[in-house]
């Protein structure tokens, strides 16, 4: 039995598929994407997260510490007066997640819905997340991913899915790599397969400000899908100038390459002339 990290489950979610879902966040993303909403995410281990804005610095937590740097060991988390730090990140087996999820599961299928697996990108882990998919064979599951895994691990986990969530960030290469750290042609590759697989599936764009919230990129994205016998819509997702907030409870500084308080443009007039339908959540 495989096991992995999660690193949050979201109970009663409505934009992750269809109904009302769980959401488990499994962790370790190899993308590096400048506005990141969850950097806790990003890094496969588990880490120590700590909300420092609240600190009084009373020292508990650093008697109870022997090592120089932190080791995630979790030993200060009980010590801190208020509660203020915790270990991200719980290694599960595939059983014991799958049982978790299968506790809750009759609730979500009254409501439509099921469990959809996110992270950090959920492909990193495909052997877990493989062996939780065939605990659960009763259950509607969808995951939201990056598409960024290889070939093979992306259509092998695809194939035990109900439903996809996949996002675009950018088509433009340079771009995507000058934003995300990572070129983006076997995202494109995956998202091919998609388009001629026998899933149904949502694209998600993350409308950033200045950076993919122009014509050009829209156009390019309704392009590649529009022939997609299975894609119900494309999702723009605007934004939110609150995405920094967890980088310091990391120990991590927020720096966006993109002015964040340029508003968006949203632009669904596009999809509407390639015959897409379009939301923006
Ligand atoms: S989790 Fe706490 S006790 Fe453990 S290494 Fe990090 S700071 Fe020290
Ligand atoms: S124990 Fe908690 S409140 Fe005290 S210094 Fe550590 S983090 Fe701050």
């Amino acid at each position: 039995m495989s096991a992995g990290t999660i690193f949050d489950i979201n109970e009663f979610a409505i934009y992750d598929g269809p109904g009302i879902r769980q959401t488990v966040f499994l962790k370790g993303c190899p993308l590096r994407c400048s506005w990141c909403h969850n950097p806790e995410g990003q890094n496969p281990s588990p880490e120590l997260m700590i909300n420092k804005a609240s600190c009084i610095s009373c020292g508990h937590c650093k008697k109870v510490c022997n090592n120089e740097s932190c080791i995630a060991c979790g030993k200060c988390v009980s010590y801190c007066p208020l509660n203020l730090r915790k270990i991200c990140g719980e290694l599960l087996t595939a059983k014991e997640l799958a049982e978790y999820i299968r506790d809750k599961s009759d609730y979500y299928a009254n409501y439509g819905g099921g469990v959809t697996f996110t992270g950090g990108e959920p492909l990193m882990q495909p052997q877990f997340l493989a062996e939780t998919l065939s605990l659960l064979p009763d259950i509607h599951t969808a995951i939201e991913t990056s598409g960024y895994a290889d070939n093979k691990i992306f259509n092998s986990i695809i194939q035990l899915i109900d439903y996809v969530i996949m996002d675009i960030k950018l088509v433009d290469s340079s771009l995507h790599l000058k934003y995300t750290g990572a070129e983006n042609k076997i995202i494109l590759e995956n998202l091919a397969s998609l388009c001629s697989s026998n899933k149904k599936f949502v694209v998600r764009i993350p409308v950033i400000p200045g950076v993919n919230d122009n014509k050009t990129e829209y156009s390019a994205v309704a392009e590649l899908v529009k022939d997609a016998p299975l894609l119900e819509r494309v999702e723009l997702l605007p934004y939110h100038k609150t995405a920094g907030a967890k980088y310091e409870m990391i120990n991590r500084k927020y720096t966006p390459m993109f002015d964040v308080n340029r508003p968006v443009f949203i632009d669904q007039e596009v999809f509407s002339q390639y015959g897409i339908r379009s939301v923006v959540l």
